[in-house]
């Protein structure tokens, strides 16, 4: 396990059992957002590195032991590894901190619930072994069994965001059902997926079953997902970049499973306090600095509480603690890139120029140690409508847009109203209400009075342009493989029906 240090060396990338340097020589740097200096190098590895980890993943997948291994023999590897996350949660935390500017506590209260969903993964993946042999009410009397494979080769590419979070949400599952993996973490925040690959080396994983790569998403990705040797591609990332995994992945129709962008609705009822309301709202936002797929970016309120609700989150997130991210006490840390920075403050003058009021926030902070970092002051607007940009685009920053609404139906008829479909919030003590309104919104995952409790065994993803298929959950595991049905006619009753039937002219008598 690399330990976090100011500056770390030089990183390698892992093909078939080999921690090896890109084939051309090239290196790019990552930059601490916190402290705009830089953190660590990796390797900038092209088409060609990305085209011999999908070989080896090819070669462990269709010659190597993995697939073969009895579940027990897989489930051992998994709990060893299991055991080193929990042993390293902290450091994994720091490293993900020091990459992308997201609080190292935020990091820790993902991190650890980790460790239990590698144990879930081998618990379904038991289940799944075992086949189904249920007599099919329509099988003709015969003995049917039912059987789950891996799909092959699958290819992993996952944002900067909250990177162990999400090697882990689909890693796992991926790779416990026999699959062998290329994975692909973020170039801004490799550094958790590298350390994944020396745990399962560690644990004893034969060669060639997971290899982690680095390097541009538009040449390394973009290989991963147009590859006729890979048989599934599972990607988290912003929509328009899932669209283009699309379009690559269409040569030979391989499997995709997508995570993508949402602009997530947070409904508030005047049933609750404005003080709760306004807790309620900065809680949508407070993981991970808003760059967090499922914030509840939009928080709508009902009118007769607005003003007030605007007034108090403006001063309950204005107030929040905004430092560098390797500090237990910060809560609010920089942008993960001053690319990012600068998109945010970009959306943040497009709502003051289409007529959103600012109540705090809203500039870039540089006093004292946040000089050289990318930080954003955490901003809230009101005045709102949904037809802003800021209440239409994923911005992934420190940014709430507030919205009035008079009745359940208009605060519905808000909350559907965009491409997105990941996320959403209902906030009453009214339960009939909250549930009511639960289903109406048209999204994948729903909070109810909280927001950001995620569990491992509920299943996780999109409606809409959010993506398609779930992680996680009690199909997480079966969504990569395969399901295949066996007719075993020992008895030869269906095979006489159909010879009667096929080959002596149809005669039903
Ligand atoms: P991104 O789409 O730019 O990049 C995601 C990954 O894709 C990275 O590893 C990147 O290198 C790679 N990539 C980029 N171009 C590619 C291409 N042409 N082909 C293949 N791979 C390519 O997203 P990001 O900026 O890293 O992350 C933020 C986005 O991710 C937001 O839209 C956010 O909502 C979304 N996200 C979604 C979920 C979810 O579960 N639905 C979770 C986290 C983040």
């Amino acid at each position: 396990m690399v330990k976090y240090k100011e500056k770390l060396e030089e990183q390698k990338v892992f093909i078939d059992g080999e921690w090896t340097t890109a084939s051309k020589g090239d290196t790019y740097s990552i930059i601490n957002p916190s402290t705009g200096k830089t953190f660590v190098k990796c390797q900038k590895c092209d088409a060609e590195d990305a085209k011999k980890a999908i070989d080896a993943a090819r070669d462990a997948f269709d010659n190597g032991p993995w697939p073969e291994m009895s579940i027990e023999e897989k489930t051992k590897i998994f709990y060893k590894v299991s055991a080193m996350i929990e042993e390293d949660t902290w450091e994994i935390c720091q490293l993900d901190a020091s990459c992308n500017g997201v609080p190292v506590s935020h990091h820790n209260s993902t991190v650890m619930n980790m460790s239990p969903n590698f144990e879930y993964a081998c618990e379904q993946a038991k289940e799944l072994a075992k086949p189904d042999t249920t007599e099919k009410e329509y099988a003709m009397g015969m003995e049917t069994m039912v059987v789950r494979e891996p799909d092959g080769v699958v290819t992993i590419i996952t944002p900067w965001n909250v990177p162990f979070w999400q090697m882990a949400l689909k890693l796992p599952s991926a790779l416990i059902s026999g699959n062998t993996v290329v994975f692909k973490p973020a170039s801004q925040a490799p550094l958790s997926g590298l350390e994944v690959a020396k745990m399962f080396e560690k644990a004893g994983l034969p060669k060639g079953a997971l290899n982690v790569i680095t390097g541009p998403g538009p040449v390394v990705g973009a290989e991963m997902a147009k590859s006729d040797k890979v048989d599934h591609i599972a990607f988290t990332g912003e929509t328009v970049t899932g669209k283009e995994i699309v379009r690559n992945a269409a040569g030979n129709l391989k499997k995709v499973t997508l995570e993508l962008g949402g602009k997530s609705p947070n409904i508030i009822f005047d049933d609750l306090s404005t003080d709760e309301a306004a807790e309620m709202a900065t809680l949508g936002v407070a993981l991970a600095n808003g760059e967090e797929c499922f914030a509840g970016t939009r928080v709508l309120v009902q009118e007769t509480i607005y003003e007030e609700v605007c007034k108090k989150t403006a001063e309950i997130y204005g107030s929040l603690k905004v430092g560098n991210a390797i500090s237990a006490e910060t809560t609010v840390g920089p942008l993960v890139t001053e690319e990012q920075m600068n998109k945010v403050l970009g959306y943040i003058e497009s709502g003051k120029e289409e007529g959103a009021t600012l109540l705090c926030g809203g500039n870039r902070l540089q006093e004292g140690e946040l000089k050289d970092g990318f930080f954003v002051a955490p901003t809230v607007f009101s005045d709102v409508s949904n037809d802003m940009k800021i209440a239409r685009e994923e911005i992934f920053g420190p940014v709430i847009s507030m919205i009035p609404f008079s009745t359940e139906e208009e605060a519905i008829e808000i909350a559907n109203d965009t491409i997105y479909g990941l996320a959403g919030g209902v906030m009453t003590n009214d339960r009939e209400k909250g549930i009511r309104v639960a289903r109406k919104i048209k999204a994948g995952n729903i909070f109810l009075n909280e927001w950001h409790v995620l569990a491992c065994d509920m299943p996780f993803g999109g409606y809409k342009q959010s993506g398609w298929g779930r992680m996680v959950g009690n199909k997480g595991v079966e969504e990569f493989m395969q399901i295949k049905s066996i007719y075993p006619d020992w008895e030869g009753i269906g095979s006489s029906i159909m010879k009667n039937l096929l080959l002596s002219g149809g005669d039903t008598e």
